[in-house]
């Protein structure tokens, strides 16, 4: 098929099925056919790579040029982004075509997509139920197969956990493996962008192009990218598998963990050896993520000031007036609740208690992977305590909803890379299966994830 044809597949069944599933925010078709006309002309000359023509669809936290850019915020509900995020540009340059925006929790923050300013999306394996989150969108777009593939970003579990629910391979490489530039910070010694697809295979193609150095994002690793896809066959005889004993705690679910041990039968079928190790201060990561996260958000969110761009209140009074209430008015609760809690941790006199002291807690935390991965060369466990909860279940209670990433945030306070990939079915709910791996070690980790599909 053209990629004009297959384009046109995906964006009927967005127009047919999104009413239901509210994954995107702005479908972008004339774009896209335009994209895929010239991927088109390109393959025609005998032109382009693998990716070539083929439809993908970007969380909307990924600047895009002329497009509504919203990271799911009344603030940024009027913005159209002059310029495209580093991922949207090589994606581009490899010929993909961009399908539309995708539905997210308001700047990230958020575990079912239910802080959105544009509503809830619904799991496509029930309706009734969440997608998780923050990429929630992306994950209901792949999954009800209105896009072959899609991006997302990873803070604290956001691209794995909805991976997870909506039985997606959903993939996190390394902090800084992957360029932050034109990607709404949120917690900036954290995020990650990463993808949401059918496959692990899928998986490396695309990240193939969006990894690398780029200088516009000083934390952005200076490192080869090597070729994901040509170690995707290696055998995985000896592969030493480390179980985190804290990871199979009284918080999981009996029959998500007894889909993991499945799981795990099948690498030691595979010819890999299992054996146990620990995370000691695994139970401090939440607490952790909790006083680091809003503390990098609450300085990243200064900028939404009703001033340079975004959401203005009507006739400010004066100065102060045109703050208040433009920040009161474009954000949501729990933007605000994190806005709040940022700016606490970091005041003086809270400074050395609070974030300080989180500081070194993360420290603890990235130690005992470093430990784990002298022994080992890559950590196994389940991605979420539970298959997907009820819309509305969790939206009264923030601890409870915090507690939903207890096996992910850890990963991104260490900054590896991991990966989730589906793991069966609970309830007939789709759950996943997390493996991480050392540092930079995305091409052994993208093979143990395609060995097991
Ligand atoms: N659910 C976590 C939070 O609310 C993680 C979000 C993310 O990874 N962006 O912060």
């Amino acid at each position: 098929v053209s990629s004009e044809e297959l384009t046109r597949h995906y964006l009927d069944r967005i127009e047919k099925l999104d009413e239901r599933y509210n994954a995107f925010i702005t479908p972008t078709p004339d774009q896209a056919l335009a994209q895929a006309r010239e991927a088109d002309k390109r393959l025609a000359a005998g032109e382009g790579g693998p990716l070539t023509g083929l439809p993908l669809a970007h969380k909307d936290i990924f600047c895009t040029r002329g497009i509504k850019t919203s990271c799911g915020s009344r603030m940024l509900d009027n913005f159209v982004s002059p310029y495209d995020a580093t991922v949207v540009e090589r994606l581009a340059q490899a010929g993909v075509v961009t399908l539309g925006k995708t539905n997210m929790d308001e700047f990230a923050m958020g575990s079912s997509n239910e802080t959105s300013y544009y509503g809830p999306v619904k799991n496509p394996w029930d309706e009734t139920r969440v997608p998780g989150g923050s990429s929630g969108g992306s994950a209901a777009a792949v999954a009800a197969r209105m896009a072959p593939a899609a991006t997302g970003t990873d803070t604290g579990g956001s691209i794995r956990q909805p991976a997870a629910l909506a039985g997606l391979t959903g993939f996190k490489p390394t902090y800084g493996r992957v360029s932050r530039y034109g990607m709404i910070a949120f917690a900036s010694s954290l995020d990650q962008a990463g993808t949401l697809t059918q496959s692990a295979e899928d998986a490396a193609l695309l990240t193939q192009v969006m990894a690398g150095f780029d200088e516009r994002d000083s934390t952005s690793a200076e490192k080869d990218v090597p070729d994901y896809c040509a170690s995707l066959g290696d055998d995985l005889k000896g592969l030493k598998i480390g179980v985190p004993s804290e990871f199979f705690d009284e918080g999981l679910d009996a029959e998500t963990g007894k889909a993991v041990e499945t799981a795990l039968d099948v690498y030691r079928q595979m010819g890999a050896e299992i054996r146990e190790v620990h995370l000691p201060n695994l139970n401090l990561s939440v607490p952790t993520y909790y006083v680091v996260a809003p503390a990098e958000c609450s300085s990243n969110l200064s900028r939404f000031d009703g001033v340079r761009f975004g959401y203005r209140c009507e006739d400010p009074k004066d100065l102060l007036d045109l703050y208040e209430r433009s920040r009161g008015e474009g954000f949501g609760p729990e933007v605000k609740r994190r806005v709040m809690t940022g700016t606490y941790v970091l005041s003086a006199g809270y400074y050395d208690a609070y974030y300080l002291q989180a500081q070194k807690t993360r420290k603890l935390i990235r130690d005992d992977f470093i430990r784990a991965f002298e022994e080992v060369d890559v950590l196994m466990g389940p991605t979420t305590p539970t298959p997907a909860f009820g819309i509305g279940e969790k939206t009264d209670d923030p601890i409870t909803m915090y507690l939903n990433d207890i096996y992910t945030i850890a990963v991104n306070l260490a900054g590896l890379p991991a990966v989730s990939v589906p793991a069966g079915f609970v309830n007939k709910l789709p759950v996943g299966l997390q493996i991480i791996g050392n540092f930079f070690d995305e091409g052994r980790l993208l093979n143990v994830a395609h060995q097991y599909q």
